[in-house]
């Protein structure tokens, strides 16, 4: 019997949402409504013609384009195959067996699995109204803690918390305990990101962000951080040489040097989502406001969860089902084109009245 290491045996599989079945519309993976920008899609096609070699290994175009458009120091910047293979690089890099990791409790799920594959153990503080609660982190720091990871706005909640808090928690962490803010969904969130970045300065804090959601490019797998020099250079160690594509690259670059498609993107995005929040508010369903793509949207019971959910796949509706995240009786519903939310809207309006919903 050929046995993997103790720590990979135990893991669970990563439980990503349900893959939408033919005909199906998911709106499980927070992904854009909207397509790429077409300058980055005409230069990715045209990338596609270099393949016969390898991509630059440093990134450098696409440091610069990050460099200059947040004005942060483009040698702070890594790319990961998605900001997840730079949470797995930080969680093998800076936790082992023996150490703890802490997150919120309705925190983002990979950082769990990350932790996992370091050996490491995750534990979560409690949140306040679906919302992350720096009094709790700080709360359950104990002596074995060495990350504390936190994602702002929240998902799967949608809920985001001021920078000033973000700034607390640092302030008030040990100075040995790395802290890792989560931005994936940052430009949606309308606070400028500058304070944030700021903490970086101090050595113990990375950011992380994502072309996946504002840029439309979750099949590119490109995301970024901004690291300290000295924790940059030992996760770079951990990361596959040659990790993001030619095709991503480019196609990255051409996203980053379109803010104005962006800022579309995220306007446009925001527009839908309040106004299906409003829509489901109005129609009894208590739903935290969102900083996001997507929107939590709580039921009564988990079985009142489970029923809706049914309901909507019957209609060709996939939305992310929340048991694994210590949500049982909510659904998230990344926001997609206005007529299909309005749709997805009408379906949890009805099942609310039904006398069982
Ligand atoms: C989508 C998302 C990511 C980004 O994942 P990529 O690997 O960059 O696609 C990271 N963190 C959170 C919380 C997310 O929702």
């Amino acid at each position: 019997m050929i046995r993997a290491v103790a720590h990979v045996a135990a893991m669970a599989p990563y439980a990503l949402a349900d893959v939408a079945a033919p005909g199906m519309r998911s709106l499980a993976q927070n992904e854009s409504a909207f397509p790429p920008n077409p300058a980055a899609l005409a230069a990715g096609r045209k990338a596609a013609g270099e393949a016969m070699l390898y991509p630059d290994p440093d990134w450098t175009d696409l440091r610069a384009a990050i460099g200059e458009i947040h004005s942060v120091a483009p040698d702070g910047i890594l790319i990961g195959a998605g900001s997840m293979e730079l949470i797995g690089g930080l969680m093998r890099g800076f936790s082992g067996p023996g150490d703890a990791v802490l997150g919120s409790a309705h925190g983002y799920l990979f950082a769990a699995t990350a932790c996992q594959q370091a050996g490491a153990s995750y534990r979560t503080a409690p949140e306040q109204n679906f919302t992350v609660s720096v009094d709790n982190l700080l709360a359950a720091v104990t002596p074995d803690i060495r990350i504390v990871f936190v994602c702002n706005p929240g998902n799967p909640t949608g809920t985001s918390i001021p920078n000033a808090e973000i700034v607390r928690l640092r302030e008030s962490l040990p100075e040995n305990v790395l802290l890792i803010v989560d931005q994936a969904y940052g430009e949606f969130d309308g606070q400028d990101a500058g304070p944030i970045f700021e903490l970086v300065e101090r050595g113990d804090t990375v950011v992380l962000r994502t072309l996946s959601k504002a840029y439309c490019l979750a099949g590119a797998r490109a995301g970024w951080g901004l690291f300290p020099k000295a924790i940059g250079s030992e996760v770079r160690k951990l990361l596959n040489p040659n990790n993001v594509s030619i095709v991503s690259q480019t196609m990255a670059i051409g996203a980053i040097r379109n803010q104005a498609h962006m800022a579309q993107t995220v306007n446009a995005t925001a527009a839908i989502r309040e106004r299906f929040s409003a829509r489901l508010r109005a129609g009894g369903y208590p739903v935290p406001s969102s900083r996001t793509n997507f929107i939590l949207i709580p039921f009564p019971t988990a079985e009142a969860a489970r029923r809706a959910d049914d309901a909507l796949r019957k209609a060709g509706y996939l939305l992310r089902g929340l048991a694994g995240y210590g949500l049982p009786h909510c659904l998230r519903a990344t926001i997609a084109e206005g007529e299909v939310m309005d749709d997805v809207a009408d379906i949890l309006i009805a099942f609310k009245e039904l006398p069982h919903g």
